[in-house]
């Protein structure tokens, strides 16, 4: 089990759902429910900079500054889902 979701590095454990679900509806345990549901991820033409520019500015909703943003997501890069 990953502590954070491989496509976009958000603690699972933050994750309201818990996690994203697989086809036949269990809890992925590698990806969020933001980034994937029923098998299959959301968006699934996003780029590395556009996940990263997604975590940045959700960070800075919850009132993280945008170097803490960016600390966060730069690991993003490295996760399963880019690793093509
Ligand atoms: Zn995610």
């Amino acid at each position: 089990m990953s502590a954070a979701c491989q496509s976009c590095a958000m603690p699972l454990k933050q994750d309201p759902q818990g996690g994203g679900t697989e086809t036949d509806g269990s809890l992925s345990q590698t990806y969020c429910s933001y980034c994937y549901a029923d098998g299959a991820f959301l968006a699934p033409d996003i780029t590395i900079a556009e996940m990263q520019a997604i975590g940045i500015n959700a960070l800075k909703a919850q009132g993280f500054p945008r170097p803490i943003g960016w600390l966060m997501t730069r690991g993003i890069p490295k996760l399963e889902r880019w690793q093509n």
